[in-house]
C-alpha cells in the first residue's frame, strides 16, 4: 500500500499543467489532482471568469477575457458524458499530458469537481448545474465518483445553492471551502474582496453542521513572512469555533501555491514551513490535515 501511495504521489508530479482548457471543450477539463487522489473532471462555472475574490495568488489571467460569457447546460452535460467515455475509453491516456501515468490513474474519474476560472456559487443556477452532473453521473455508472464543490465559501448561505448542495449530498457530494485566515485584516489582506470574514465563518458553520466538510486552506508567505503564528492560531480557533457550534470537518488541506504567484509580493512556502504550519494546526485543532506543497 505505500508503495503504491509513493508511486501515485510521483506520477502526480509528472502532471503540473492544471489548465482548465481541455482540446475543444469549452466547460470541461481533466486535471490530476494531488487533492483529489487522482484523476479528477473539473466543470468551469465560470467561462466568464468572474469571482467575488481577488486571491494575490490567484492564477486566472483575467487580462484576457474568456472563451463564452455564460454557461450552456446542455453542452455542458454533452461534454461531461463525452469526457468520462474519452476516459473509460482509454483515450485520456494516449494524450502527452496523460500518457506517462498508469492506466489505473488515466481510467479511473475520482470526482466531478465544480472548480473554475472564478467562483461556481455565483451562477445563478447552481442546483441545475448539480442535478445535470448528478444525472450523467447515475447514468455512466460513477457511484463512487465524488461530486465536489471547491468553493470561497461566500455564496454558501443563498437558497439555490443549498439546495444543491442537498442534491449533492444524495450522490457523494463534499464541499471544499476555502479559509485562508484567523482574522478580518489577514482576510482582507489575503482573499482582497468586499465580502465579510464573518459571513465566510457563518457559512462554514452553517454547511459543516449539515454534512462534513472539507477546509481548504493556502498558506504563502507575503511580504517576506510566513503567516505570524497570533494570525495561526486565530486561524486554528476559527476551526476549532465550528467544531464547538457542532459543524464537521472531515481534513484540512493545507497547501501553498505551486507557481510564481501574479502578485511578486506573495511567495511559496517551503516544505518545512508548509509542514511547520501543518503540525500546529493539527496539535491545535485535533483534525485530520494533509499538506501538498
Ligand atoms: S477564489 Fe479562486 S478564482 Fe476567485 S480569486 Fe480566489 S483563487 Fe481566484
Amino acid at each position: 500500500m505505500a508503495d503504491k501511495l509513493i508511486q501515485i504521489r510521483s506520477h502526480f508530479a509528472v502532471v503540473q499543467d492544471h489548465s482548465r482548457q481541455f482540446a475543444d471543450f469549452t466547460f470541461v477539463y481533466p486535471v490530476i489532482s494531488r487533492r483529489a487522489r487522482g484523476l479528477s473532471i473539473g466543470i468551469n462555472l465560470n467561462p466568464d471568469k468572474v469571482c467575488n475574490f481577488d486571491c494575490v495568488y490567484c492564477e486566472v489571467d483575467r487580462s484576457v477575457p474568456g472563451k463564452v460569457s455564460r454557461v450552456d447546460l446542455n453542452q455542458m452535460g454533452d461534454e461531461l458524458k463525452a469526457m468520462i467515455h474519452f476516459v473509460r475509453d482509454g483515450g485520456l491516456a494516449k494524450e502527452p499530458k496523460f500518457n506517462e501515468l498508469p492506466s489505473f490513474i488515466t481510467r479511473n474519474v475520482k470526482d466531478i469537481a465544480f472548480s473554475g476560472d472564478g467562483e461556481p456559487t455565483l451562477i445563478h443556477n447552481f442546483a441545475e448545474c448539480v442535478q445535470i452532473v448528478a444525472r450523467v453521473k447515475s447514468v455512466e455508472n460513477l457511484e463512487k465518483t465524488k461530486i465536489v464543490l471547491v468553493t470561497d465559501s461566500a455564496g454558501l448561505d443563498k437558497a439555490d445553492v443549498k439546495h444543491g448542495l442537498q442534491i449533492m449530498d444524495a450522490h457523494n457530494g463534499e464541499v471544499w471551502g476555502k479559509l485562508d485566515a484567523g482574522t478580518e485584516t489577514y482576510f482582507k489582506q489575503v482573499n482582497r474582496t468586499s465580502v465579510r470574514f464573518e459571513r465566510i465563518l457563518k457559512n462554514l458553520t452553517a454547511t459543516a453542521r449539515a454534512r462534513p466538510i472539507v477546509i481548504q486552506s493556502v498558506f504563502l508567505k507575503i511580504r517576506g513572512a510566513v503567516m505570524p503564528s497570533v494570525e495561526l492560531h486565530a486561524y486554528c480557533e476559527r476551526l476549532n469555533e465550528i467544531l464547538r457550534e457542532g459543524g464537521r470537518v472531515k481534513e484540512v488541506h493545507a497547501y501553498t501555491v505551486a507557481r510564481p504567484t501574479p502578485e511578486p509580493f506573495a511567495a511559496k512556502l517551503s516544505t518545512e514551513e508548509l509542514g511547520t504550519l501543518t503540525e500546529t494546526i493539527r496539535r491545535r485543532t485535533g483534525l485530520p490535515v494533509f499538506a501538498f506543497d
